[in-house]
């Protein structure tokens, strides 16, 4: 059976001709998992410099050397959306951040609401999801992980020029996309804790002029079930599934 390609997210500058020493896990990855040996293939990228052909140069247990031979793909960002969720239990939240990497988030951020259950989140177990995801889909480009913040610190934060879309289970049920047609990227989404928003944080959201509420229909979801919901839709009414 031809062997697949193995694909590496490579948080190094990546250039034609250059040879990148890879970090413990991932020589061990290559090197001991895939057994890969001098000369083998490697598809590296990064959000920098783009995706690129490499080859197996050096091959040690701990320490696997690639040589950068073609450039492939240039980085390919998605639109300019940023995800705002209030972060979720481990494996829920794991699913969450590796489906808005899959449907094209370009920022990923944690927001603390009133209700917020899982209030510590980890980061770096969320950016290793977020890289499997782009290694596994393709992407040439890994969404930013973004330090949590409070509610009510990010909107006094907010770039006012940044739309914000945010998800009602109590919002008024016109069409998400007719809610849409008025909103243009940038963009922010913002899904709620299991819990939902309080009164108060609706009414704080309501009264800014650059939010949208949107419902996403009669049946309340669970959060990383609107995650997905709310992306595809945002994706198809404003983002890259529109035709060019
Ligand atoms: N506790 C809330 C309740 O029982 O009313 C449900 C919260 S829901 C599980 C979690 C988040 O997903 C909500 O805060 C909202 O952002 C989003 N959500 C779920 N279903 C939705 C819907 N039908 N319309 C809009 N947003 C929804």
């Amino acid at each position: 059976m031809a062997k697949t390609t193995p694909r590496l997210f490579v948080d190094q500058p990546l250039a034609e001709g250059r040879e990148v020493t890879l970090a413990p896990e991932q020589s061990h990855y290559l090197g001991t998992v895939l057994r890969s040996a001098p000369g083998d293939a490697v598809d590296v990228f990064n959000s920098q410099d783009g995706a690129f052909l490499a080859h197996v140069a050096e091959a040690a247990k701990k320490k696997m050397v690639l040589r950068v031979e073609r450039l492939t793909s240039a980085v390919t960002p998605p639109p300019d959306i940023d995800y705002l969720f209030a972060p979720l239990k481990h494996s829920r939240l794991d699913y969450l951040v590796q489906k808005a990497t899959e449907l094209g988030a370009r920022r990923l951020r944690p927001v603390i609401t009133a209700r917020t259950i899982a209030e510590r989140v980890n980061l770096d177990r969320m950016r290793a999801n977020v890289v499997e995801a782009a290694e596994q889909c393709n992407l040439v480009f890994v969404p930013e992980v973004l330090e949590p913040v409070s509610l009510n610190a990010a909107l006094r934060e907010w770039d006012k020029t940044r739309a914000l879309i945010y998800c009602d289970e109590v919002a008024d049920k016109i069409g998400p996309l007719d809610g849409l047609a008025k909103v243009k990227l940038p963009a922010a989404i913002l899904v709620g804790p299991e819990g939902g928003f309080t009164v108060e944080e609706r009414a704080m959201l309501k009264a800014l002029p650059y939010v949208t509420a949107i419902s996403l229909g009669p049946r309340i979801m669970r959060a990383d079930t609107a995650a997905v919901a709310v992306l595809a839709l945002v994706q198809a009414a404003l983002g890259d599934w529109r035709k060019p």
